[in-house]
């Protein structure tokens, strides 16, 4: 856990272009607000954005047009598409949850077409877990942030409605999380990864029902860290093993 920090640290953070509540998401307390930046100007309050329309999320596919009509926070000016997500939609046997749209996927409208996709696969396919072709891919952020710059807490926080709904329409069997970023958000909390991984969660629906949920490293780290990819393999094997009970599939 990142120690908290300073209202000094938090006003240099902001003077460099670093948000300091996005240090909330890392793992320290975000300091509260208002604090003097430096130079004596106020730091800005951090916008809400507006909330979707009611009826945006009656069907999966009323859902798919609000996102990519969405306008919740700033990340609409700089997308290319807006990436709802693909898969399964009927019944799906997992919902597959990464952070946010890479360039591949900004461009081609869909979700984990880069190499973090396709070790994804092969890391599903290596580790048996059953029918991982009847999966739904989503991220947290449906646009990508211009650059493939962090997500700030105000984007997260507007585009986290859309995931909700979408666990609410697909109700998959398991959902699988990939990295820090998206577990937080998901699981509402600050715990670090390592924490996080490596054991079942249930994700709770609005009537009170729970879904089988795992998190594991995101493949995008992997692919700079292969050292953790032992603990992706313990990870998805888990969740192959979960699959596969029966006394679970009654
Ligand atoms: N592509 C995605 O769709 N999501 C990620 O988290 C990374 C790459």
């Amino acid at each position: 856990m990142s120690p908290p920090i300073s209202s000094l640290q938090a006003a240099w953070l902001t003077e460099i272009g670093v948000d300091p509540q996005w240090l909330g998401l890392l793992g320290a307390e975000a300091p509260s607000a208002p604090r003097p930046a430096l130079g004596g100007q106020q730091t800005p309050p951090v916008e809400r954005p507006p909330a979707p329309p009611a009826d945006a999320g009656a069907s999966l596919e009323a859902l798919d047009e609000a996102i990519l009509a969405c306008q919740a926070c700033g990340l609409h000016a700089g997308r290319t598409r807006a990436v709802p997500g693909a898969g399964r939609t009927q019944s799906p046997e997992y919902l597959i949850v990464g952070e946010m749209p890479g360039a591949a996927d900004d461009a081609a409208g869909r979700p984990f077409e880069g190499p973090a996709g396709s070790l994804l696969r092969a890391m599903l396919a290596g580790a048996r877990v059953p029918d991982a072709d009847s999966a739904y891919l989503t991220n947290v952020l449906k646009c990508r942030p211009t650059g493939g710059r962090m997500a700030q807490v105000a984007e997260v926080a507007a585009c986290l409605p859309h995931l909700r709904r979408q666990i609410e329409l697909l109700r998959p069997r398991h959902i699988l999380v990939l990295g820090r970023l998206a577990a937080r958000a998901l699981l509402e909390t600050r715990a670090a990864l390592e924490d996080l991984r490596g054991h079942e969660h249930a994700y709770t629906l609005s009537d009170g029902s729970t879904i089988p949920l795992w998190v594991t490293h995101h493949p995008a780290s992997l692919l700079v860290r292969p050292v953790y990819k032992a603990q992706a393999w313990m990870d998805l094997l888990a969740l192959a093993r979960a699959a596969r009970d029966p006394a679970r599939r009654a």
